[in-house]
């Protein structure tokens, strides 16, 4: 089909408005296709750059474009807000939710890309007091968190309390930990330097936590290694095949290599250890034979479609596809892939023609520190990498980041925000409001009094929690 030629009559809903929705609603749009694009916030997250919104150095805005300006030109994709409730696959009908507007959208093929979210291994109650980043809202709270501790301890006089204040702790040592740690450290090290009275931000103490044995596991040991020594001299603490056990307001409780159990008081954590698929999948489960594993990924056909249901397709981070890692470049590989499977079969194509999905590694990039990276590059055709770190990767990671950011402006703006941050160590992003830091805890509450699930016990607990946390 041509991108010229206008509406078909077949109806594609994606679900998800990531690198893998937003990469099929370009591809079917730009063939004028009639798509709705349904998923629960009004942006594209750019989440490989949440790390620099928590850490001060962008806004929210620069990774988050609005998906309906991003699609405003193709004039076949409608984009609609809504949490997606239920998918019937018998009806062929998605069931969204926006406040109490519940919307029923009917589908002749359907691109599922609603992506992961964070996992606490079953201790879903971690999430209180280490909330994971994969949200705007995420990011904006962890800045909250990590800039109101340094803010409390200047006004404590207790050392004890000014320690646990000044004791960040990093769980999960993947290119999200890393990248966490090495900025929460540059932060305290450098750009706070000397801006308080009482307190000296230097001495703050950052802990990258892992049960694993190695930093970086997917970059391999060299660069893993090389990783973990760019961090120390950034002034983190790598403490290596450390599983946490517990966590709650005051710190968490490790479990060592030798059995032994220590505690860490520290308020400020920071949860980047594991990823959950979207719970839809599990209904896809629930209505066909497809199975999902144990993260929730739905073990999808070679066509990205789901075992029975040729015009049912599940991409990205949802999706488990053999050799496909959960990044970026899966999700956009994935996600054009499958909308060119509907382009197709308007055209006439029968799914038994279609060719396999086959992935594209392009190579893996994470930042570790101010002008240090490491990166992972395989060289086509043959079955090697090249691996290297230091400024090149660092280089290599800004250019790829620039590239894959959506929109001229917020190009712009993050070159502008990044330049200022390397060159002079300061930070344009660190405001914090009170509804950032608060606001989860309050809907949680207001969510448990709707659902008739908070007693006035539970309310009496959740009140105190959170009167600490505005006293202390
Ligand atoms: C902090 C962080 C750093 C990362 N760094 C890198 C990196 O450096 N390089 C890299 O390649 N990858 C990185 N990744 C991974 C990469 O971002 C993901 O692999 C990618 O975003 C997956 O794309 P997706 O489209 O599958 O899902 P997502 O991008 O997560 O998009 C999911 C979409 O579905 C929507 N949605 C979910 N559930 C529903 C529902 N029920 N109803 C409606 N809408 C719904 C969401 O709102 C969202 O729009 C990082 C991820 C994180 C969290």
């Amino acid at each position: 089909m041509s991108p010229t030629e206008h509406s078909t009559g077949h109806r594609v809903v994606i679900v998800g408005s990531g690198f893998g929705g937003l990469t099929a609603a370009q591809t079917l749009g730009k063939a004028g296709v009639d798509v709705t694009l349904i998923a629960r916030t009004s942006h594209h997250l750019f989440q490989p750059m949440l790390y620099q919104v928590a850490t001060g150095i962008i806004a929210e805005g620069e990774i988050a474009p609005t998906t309906r300006l991003v699609l405003k030109k193709y004039k076949s994709v409608k984009v609609e807000l809504g949490e997606v409730e239920k998918i019937d696959l018998e009806r062929k009908v998605i069931v969204s939710r926006l406040l109490e507007r519940v919307t029923e959208t009917p589908y002749d093929s359907l691109i599922l890309a609603a992506g992961a979210g964070q996992s606490y291994f079953g201790n879903d109650h971690f999430a209180e007091y280490a909330p994971g980043l994969k949200t705007i809202d995420d990011a904006l709270e962890l800045r909250g968190r990590i800039l109101g501790a340094f803010e409390q301890a200047e006004l404590s006089d207790d050392p004890a309390e000014r320690e646990k204040l000044l004791t960040f702790v990093v769980i999960g040592a993947g290119a999200t930990g890393v990248e966490m740690a090495g900025q929460i450290a540059e932060l305290a090290h450098k750009t706070l330097k000397g801006a308080f009275n009482n307190i000296d931000p230097t001495k703050s103490r950052i802990i990258l936590m892992d049960g694993a044995s190695a930093v970086l596991p997917p970059y391999g040991e060299k660069l893993g290694k090389k990783a973990a020594a760019e961090l120390e001299r950034a002034g983190v603490e790598i403490q290596l095949n450390a599983m946490v056990v517990d966590l709650d307001y005051d710190g968490v409780v490790v479990k060592d290599k030798d059995g032994s159990t220590r505690r860490i008081e520290s308020q400020c954590k920071v949860w980047s250890a594991g990823v959950a698929a979207s719970p839809l999948g599990k209904q896809l489960a629930e209505q066909t034979d497809v199975e999902i594993d144990r993260a929730g990924r739905v073990l999808v056909s070679e066509d990205l479609s789901i075992p029975g249901h040729p015009n049912v397709f599940a991409v990205g981070d949802m999706a488990f596809v053999k050799g496909v890692p959960g990044v970026a470049q899966g999700a956009i590989q994935g996600g054009r892939y499958a909308a060119q499977c509907v382009i197709d079969s308007i055209n006439g194509q029968t799914p038994d023609q279609r060719k396999p999905f086959s992935y594209w590694d392009k190579g893996s990039l994470a930042t570790v520190a101010r002008y240090g990276a490491v990166a992972k590059i395989p060289i086509p055709k043959t079955n090697k990498t090249l691996e290297f770190s230091g400024f090149l990767a660092w280089l290599g990671w800004l250019l790829v980041h620039l590239v894959f950011l959506v929109g001229f402006r917020n190009r712009l703006a993050a070159l502008a925000s990044w330049t200022l941050s390397f060159v002079t160590y300061s930070r344009s992003q660190l405001t914090v409001t009170e509804q950032q830091v608060y606001a989860r805890d309050a809907i949680n509450r207001v969510d448990r009094f709707a659902d008739g699930s908070d007693s006035s016990d539970s309310a009496e607990k959740s009140e105190t929690s959170s009167s600490k946390d505005q006293a202390s």
